[in-house]
């Protein structure tokens, strides 16, 4: 028993991982259910550290010191709770299983009440940035006791990728489902800014005219701009990418049906439970929705017309919209962040906000030059109510007020849908708005359900009689 952690699961996240946890000096368990995935893996890689490679679960078990630490990277769901079960019969108390799959936080929750019961130490942790991440430094995100982190976080840090401070994007953030919800959330806002993004090039390539090359050039600068981030960066480099067999840009040959496998949908539905209004990651999954709703999309497209006069354009169109982008994006955090807090309250979890940004800076997909700036907001002021409240971001999002108004609404004339950039202002509109017309919805809901209403002017709950004389009676 000699093996600092190990890995059951060597398909691309798990052989990554277990190499990652090697090149830093740690001895490594792996296990697949599948042996020859083992094999492979170890002739292809063995080399590059000490591994401990097992055919039988029971070998792989015992070979890890104890309190014995097995981390699994396999299909979420049904085939997570086999591997929980058969890992937890051969453990002993003490013992951790950690899950860097993509669990839903609620069977998370599920599994680590479960194990508790047996002594064991369950881990529910996010891991973000892909295979090359996996490898090359991820952002970690994991839940789970303090006492399983004292001994399993040094090493899951040592792995991390580092922020530009040096600090490892990794840090416990939470029991129980913590560690998997803030990573769902990271999913969700991933979502929104792949949405917004893609609505800039929309509007750019279709209203502006400007061709991919071009504007992988414009995204390349954007950049190294505040707009710093590796989704613009990826984007730069799929505009620019040319298809070989047919000489056309790369995004001109591909279906425009953009895919899922759901962690926007669990945000979404997450933040319906919890009544927080994440509009811009509900608007970046329906949009994924109707870009794939082939049978409305065919069945109306030569129905339905847009608008019959050439739009304008500002001549300032596309610093607009780089700021529009860059104010939208900012909502997007804000909006996550309103859920992550709204669960923890919930949950009992106590996520530090600043700590959660500062994981975010680096390693996973929606790493950005902006997350230092938000890390030092929450740190400044982890009661905010909003991060749009934060000093700094209220002076960005109101200097790109009026920028975002002129895309938003030359968007609608020129009928470019962006659901994104709109969803995203209405927001902002709707948070600086005194009045909002619930009223009218308040004066609705007593009328034909008797719901009550609260007054401006005086403190109680009130009725207005609305089919007999209307008056009003205090409830
Ligand atoms: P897959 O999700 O494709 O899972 C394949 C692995 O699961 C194989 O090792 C397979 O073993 C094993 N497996 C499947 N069913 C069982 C079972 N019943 N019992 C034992 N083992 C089983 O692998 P990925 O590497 O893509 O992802 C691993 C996890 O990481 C997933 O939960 C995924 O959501 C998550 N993740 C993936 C990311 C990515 O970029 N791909 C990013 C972040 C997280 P066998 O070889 O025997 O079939």
């Amino acid at each position: 028993s000699t093996a600092d952690i190990g890995v059951v699961g060597l398909a691309v996240m798990g052989s990554n991982l277990a190499r990652n946890f090697a090149r830093h000096g740690f001895t490594v368990a792996v296990y697949n259910r599948t042996y020859a995935k083992t094999e492979e893996m170890m002739s292809a890689h063995g080399d590059e550290g000490n591994f401990v490679p097992s055919q039988e679960l029971s070998d792989f078990v015992a070979s890890l010191a104890r309190p014995r630490k097995a981390m699994i990277m396999v299909q979420a769901g049904k085939a997570t709770d086999a591997v929980i079960d058969q890992l937890a019969e051969l453990m002993e108390p003490g013992d951790m299983i950690i899950d860097g799959g993509n669990a839903h936080f609620d069977n998370t929750r599920r599994r680590e009440a479960a194990l508790r019961e047996r002594g064991l130490h369950f881990v529910g942790t996010g891991v973000s940035g892909g295979e090359e991440g996996a490898l090359l430094g991820p952002a970690i995100m994991p839940g789970g006791s303090a006492e399983s982190y004292e001994s399993l976080g040094p090493i899951l840090e040592a792995i991390a990728a580092k922020a530009p401070d040096g600090t490892p994007c990794c840090t416990r953030l939470g029991p129980d489902g913590a560690g998997h919800f803030v990573k769902m959330v990271h999913n969700g806002i991933e979502y929104s800014d792949m949405q917004l993004i893609g609505e800039a090039y929309d509007l750019l390539r279709r209203g502006a005219g400007i061709e991919p090359a071009e504007l992988s050039k414009l995204f390349g600068e954007w950049n190294a701009g505040e707009l710093d981030s590796y989704l613009i960066e990826v984007t730069a480099e799929v505009l620019g990418h040319t298809d070989a067999a047919t000489g056309k840009p790369f995004v001109d040959v591909v279906l425009d049906r953009a895919g899922q496998k759901g962690t926007g949908r669990w945000t979404v539905q997450n933040a319906l439970d919890l009544g927080v209004p994440v509009t811009g990651i509900a608007e970046a999954t329906f949009a994924r929705a109707l870009s794939s709703g082939v049978k409305q999309r065919e069945g109306t497209v030569d129905l339905l017309t847009g608008p019959t006069e050439k739009t304008e354009l500002p001549e300032t169109f596309v610093e607009d919209v780089r700021q529009a982008l860059y104010a939208s994006k900012i909502v997007a955090y804000a909006q996550g962040f309103d859920q992550i807090a709204a669960a923890s309250a919930e949950y009992d979890w106590g996520i530090d906000l600043g700590a959660c940004s500062a994981l975010w800076r680096a390693g996973c997909i929606i790493r950005a030059g902006f997350l230092d700036k938000i890390t030092t907001a929450w740190r400044e002021n982890p009661e905010l109510p909003s991060l749009l409240a934060a000093p700094e971001f209220t002076k960005i999002v109101t200097d790109a007020q009026s920028a975002w108004r002129r895309v938003v609404s030359t968007a609608a004339l020129a009928g470019i849908p962006t659901p994104g950039f709109s969803s995203a202002l209405a927001y902002y509109d709707g948070l600086r708005s005194r009045r909002l017309p619930a009223a009218v919805i308040q004066g609705q809901r007593d009328f034909f359900g008797s719901h009550t209403y609260k007054r401006v002017d005086r403190e109680g709950t009130f009725h207005t009689d609305w089919s007999g004389d209307r008056t009003e009676h205090e409830m």
